[in-house]
């Protein structure tokens, strides 16, 4: 979950265009293997030969259970569905998404059973819903991230935050797996990993969860992934005027 910050200051119209341009400058790399450290002085063959995958029978969510499926650099956007069998609400993106994660915390849509949510983010102006506008309803008004979700189905559709001081202000928030489409990106990590407990998994398992997302390459980390949280701090740095 985004805490709420108490910024005084004006936001400065540069910052965002900051963030968006370090958020959406860049595709995307479907897997963040290129980034680990690795040993070099292990022979290349051993590590291919022997994928050590010991935690696979932990799910952590339908759509990256069977692997992770790597995002098309060409990709600019889709449609997204809720999950009634008829009148579907329909969110249109005409933006490839960034910052694809799942995500352990209590307050993100996740389907039926799955230990994990899964949330990218888009611009805001890239967003829009094209049918059954009506059957939307925001989960918790005063949530900094309000939810609008199928009064149906149950299904969010995608978060907003309307606090113009909020660093994630002019992001939305979606479900990729709300989508048919093909070529979104893949989600590169996990975020807010303990919180699950919150959602009643067993603290036991905590250590083969973790293990499963490493295995992944879906890096598990207790907040936020280290370029947000390094977005969400210049953020606040810039409206005191640190930086
Ligand atoms: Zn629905
Ligand atoms: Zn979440």
């Amino acid at each position: 979950m985004l805490t709420r910050l108490s910024l005084n200051e004006e936001r400065k119209p540069m910052s965002l265009m900051d963030t968006l341009k370090r958020w959406f400058g860049g595709q995307s790399a479907p897997s963040t293997a290129a980034s680990q450290p690795r040993d070099t002085s292990a022979a290349p063959s051993v590590a291919a030969s022997t994928p050590a995958t010991p935690n696979a029978s932990v799910r952590i969510h339908p759509a990256v259970d069977g692997g992770l499926k790597a995002g098309s650099d060409s990709f600019s956007g889709g449609t997204l569905h809720c999950h009634c069998a008829s009148d579907r609400v329909e969110v249109s993106v005409t933006s490839q998404c960034a910052h694809n994660h799942v995500c352990g915390c209590t307050k993100c849509w996740k389907p039926e059973g799955a230990l994990f949510s899964m949330v990218a983010v888009v611009p805001r102006d890239s967003l829009s819903v094209t049918a059954h506008e009506e059957k939307l309803e925001i989960v918790d008004p005063s949530a900094t991230i309000q939810r609008h979700a199928c009064k149906a189905c149950g299904v969010h559709m995608f978060g907003r935050i309307e606090n113009t001081d909020h660093p994630f202000h002019g992001l939305d928030f979606i479900h990729t797996e709300l989508s048919d489409d093909d070529g979104w990106a893949a989600p590169e990590f996990a975020a807010f990993v303990s919180s699950i407990i919150e959602s009643g998994a067993n603290p036991e398992n905590m250590d083969k969860v973790r293990g499963r997302l490493k295995e992944m390459k879906l890096e598990p980390y207790d907040c936020l992934s280290p370029p947000l949280m390094d977005a969400i701090a210049i953020h606040t740095a810039k409206a005191k005027g640190i930086l």
